[in-house]
């Protein structure tokens, strides 16, 4: 950028007499690689509505004749300043002047920027450009050279969203024009009790949650907190209810405990490590050094092996060297995998959904053990680490001092979620 503006600088003062030169210069400004001030990527904004108001970015509408634009292909700040007659001399104060401020580099073509010309004095006073929605940059022209940052205030209004799911949550939330922010925030609120990949149709979902509204206009620029949340998935209601504990605003289900679940830190009650998780390790049975992805536990034949957290059974099968083995997705992180299984609990199978501490199988030594064990894995994002390093959250409650306004708190919670109305359903 600064480089560009002394080559700028110097071309112009050799040559400012000749028109055509200035040409040149011009042709010059397009060819140069100016990578700091590259705008790149396109966004759409829509445009505001028309509005109403005495002021724009808290300067008096009436005082300035006002033009609005957007950022196009190639243009940046010099660009759009020379092109209003500044001069590269300003152009350069000014850069200095974003310096901590505001980054020039985030400019993007398609959003909206204003000169704003004084009536009295017919002067380029100032340049707004728009960040977001509810951030702007005010750029002073004259004098100072100023550049600040602003944000618009916004207000909180409750609404409520719902629908029926036919291919993805995504796919219905677009359909029904919601903000699909929405999605990914159910998916984090989730996360440790439904698979959002794995998604059933006819599953459905309610959320009660608040439209963050620009005070100037009512444009909807976002989503403020989600409040209440009631998911159907496997005809399974999972409840969410925000509520304030302490200061800190988290979710809860329906019987005031944390929605953030960390794994059991085994797959038995009782138990000894046998073998751990290590890379290179010699195999009893193999006899030779291989590594050994899991955590073994010893246990009699029989003792019940439980599902570390709430999930879906992937596979129940069996395998050479697995033997019977269990494999569960907890989400789109989270699977763990149990081994070496004399039998299945009863109804453990593909596709059913298991909540943690369910027994879904018994201590065995089929496939490669040389006595009865389960070999634990644990799976994040596609890959077996050691589960036993894993960090989780701590796993909360609602405190007994706060249950009895929990649960009043829950059940206004409920009955609004009653009211909202399925419109697919009809
Ligand atoms: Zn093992």
């Amino acid at each position: 950028m600064n480089l560009f503006i002394i080559i700028f600088t110097q071309i112009y003062k050799i040559m400012k007499k000749s028109l055509f030169n200035i040409f040149i210069i011009f042709i010059l400004l397009f060819k140069i690689p100016s990578e700091k001030a590259k705008i790149i990527g396109e966004e759409s904004f829509p445009v505001f509505k028309e509005d109403f108001t005495l002021k724009k970015y808290g300067f008096n509408k009436s005082d300035f004749e006002i033009e609005n634009e957007k950022i196009k292909k190639r243009e940046n700040l010099s660009i759009i300043l020379s092109k209003k007659g500044i001069s590269v001399n300003t152009i350069d104060k000014i850069v200095e002047k974003c310096k901590g401020v505001f980054d020039l580099r985030t400019m993007r073509i398609g959003r909206n920027y204003s000169f704003f010309t004084s009536n009295d004095e017919k002067e380029l006073k100032h340049f707004v450009y728009e960040i977001s929605k509810t951030k702007y940059v005010i750029f002073d022209l004259k004098d100072s050279l100023d550049v600040k940052t602003f944000e618009r205030k916004t207000n909180k209004v409750l609404k409520t969203a719902s629908g029926i799911i036919e291919s993805s949550l995504w796919n219905s939330m677009k359909a029904k024009g919601l903000n699909t922010i929405l999605a990914t925030e159910l998916s984090e609120i989730y996360a440790w009790s439904i698979d959002f990949f794995r998604l059933e149709k006819g599953d459905y979902y309610k959320i009660i949650y608040e439209e963050l509204q620009l005070k100037e206009t009512n444009e909807v620029v976002g989503i403020g907190e989600i409040k209440t949340v009631q998911f159907q998935h496997k005809k399974e209601d999972f409840f969410a209810f925000s509520y304030l504990q302490d200061g800190i605003e988290s979710f809860f289900d329906e019987e005031g405990l944390s929605l953030k679940k960390p794994f059991l830190k085994a797959p038995l009650k009782f138990g000894t490590v046998t073998s751990g998780y290590s890379k290179r390790r010699y195999h009893p049975v193999l006899k030779r050094i291989k590594a050994h992805l899991g955590t073994d536990y010893g246990a009699p034949r029989g003792t019940p092996i439980m599902s570390t957290g709430d999930g879906i059974v992937t596979k129940a099968s069996y395998g050479k060297a697995n033997g019977r083995y269990v494999k569960i997705r907890h989400s789109g992180t989270y699977q763990t995998q149990y081994l070496h299984m004399s039998k299945f609990a009863k109804g453990i199978k593909k596709g059913v959904y298991v909540k943690q501490g369910d027994v879904i199988g018994y201590v065995g030594s089929t496939g490669l053990a040389t006595g009865p064990h389960v070999c634990y894995r644990f799976w994040k994002n596609g890959r077996q680490v050691d589960s036993r390093k894993q960090k989780f959250p701590k796993s909360k409650k609602v405190k007994a001092k706060d249950l009895n306004d929990f649960i009043k708190h829950k059940n206004i919670s409920l009955e609004k979620l009653n009211n909202i109305f399925i419109k697919d359903f009809s």
